[in-house]
């Protein structure tokens, strides 16, 4: 059976089959209806459509600001992730269904969303701040909030963009439980990854944990790690080439000393190496850290005032 409830917004299909029933929210096929004005100064200008994006502009609205939020994509980072779990009321949530509801809830507020822009740069204009987005459009505000996340930090070798999704991924802890009873590869060498490691080793076959030099992880996790008879760990080895057919099928390694290649066979490459600030367009007007990240203070402000 197929309904579709308009006020939920949403395709409901229930088959007769035991288990099988799933639901298509449509929201997050439609563009938001209200977008911001270029001709108005607005109190709160987000940038970034993600979880903080969205929460921030709708608390803002909540306060009677008149708030507006551009964003690249609606739903940041947890709009590339497949399930989400233990968000505390939801016990299992999609990530595109999780986008659809932090839209709706934004449209409930009835904030404009600019999505599918991003900015380019931030201008002082006297005491206010002008937005530049890459259409060459402007929005002004009193205040900016910039909430644009970060994204994981790739290895950049072939393969790696080719097989994103099929079995290429860069949240061990999210993902891993895909891969449960296959090999797989963990690139890193921190404390996420070898933590990654650890969990996954228990539901999957085979573990080969790759990383460039020693690690960084704590000793604790290090001494853990070094219990576990399916994790071979291969220190001083790159990723040099990620290959498959429809999926990842093995993976081609390098050790560094010796520049020798070795191919390990594996359906998932679960990258962990980091994230990136996506703060490049502001480094020119906010002060910033040697990694790029925004310094903020106790109250999230950065150096810049009105
Ligand atoms: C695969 C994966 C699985 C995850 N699973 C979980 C989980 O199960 N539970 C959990 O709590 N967390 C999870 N996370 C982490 C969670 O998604 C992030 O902590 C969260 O999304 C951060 O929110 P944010 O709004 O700060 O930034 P982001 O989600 O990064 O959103 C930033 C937004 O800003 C936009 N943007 C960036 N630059 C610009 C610009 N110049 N102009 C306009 N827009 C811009 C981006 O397009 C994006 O929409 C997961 C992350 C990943 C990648």
């Amino acid at each position: 059976m197929i309904s579709i409830d308009k006020q939920q917004n949403a395709v409901q299909a229930s088959p007769t089959l035991s288990g099988l029933s799933f639901s298509l929210d449509l929201s997050v096929l439609e563009l938001a209806d209200n977008q911001p004005d270029p001709q108005i100064l607005y109190d709160l200008l987000v940038i970034g459509a993600g979880p903080a994006g969205i929460n921030a502009a709708i608390y803002a609205r909540r306060k009677g600001l008149t708030a507006a939020v551009i964003g690249r994509t609606v739903g940041g980072q947890v709009k590339e992730t497949n399930i989400v779990e233990n968000y505390l009321g939801i016990e299992s949530i999609t990530g595109t269904e999780l986008t659809a509801k932090f839209q709706s809830h934004l449209q409930a507020y009835d904030v404009p969303l600019l999505r599918g822009r991003t900015v380019t740069a931030i201008r002082r204009e006297g005491e206010d701040f002008v937005l530049d987005l890459d259409d060459h459009s402007h929005f002004k505000s009193r205040t900016v909030l910039i909430a644009t996340g970060a994204g994981p930090r790739q290895l950049g070798v072939p393969g790696e963009k080719e097989f994103r999704h099929k079995g290429v991924t860069y949240c061990a802890i999210c993902d891993g439980p895909l891969f449960s009873g296959q090999d797989i590869i963990v690139v890193g060498g921190g404390n996420t990854a070898v933590e990654s490691t650890i969990d996954l080793a228990r539901s999957v076959r085979n573990i080969t944990l790759v990383h460039r030099s020693v690690f960084r992880a704590e000793k604790i996790l290090q001494d853990r790690l070094a219990q576990l008879d399916n994790v071979e760990i291969k220190l001083g080895y790159v990723v040099e080439e990620i290959k498959g057919d429809n999926r990842v099928t093995e993976v081609v390694i390098r050790h560094l000393e010796s520049d020798r290649l070795e191919i390990v066979p594996a359906s998932g490459v679960l990258i962990e190496i980091g994230n990136k600030p996506a703060s490049a367009p502001f480094q020119d007007l906010v002060d910033c850290n040697q990694w790029h990240e925004i310094i903020v203070d106790a109250n999230q402000a950065t150096n810049v005032r009105r």
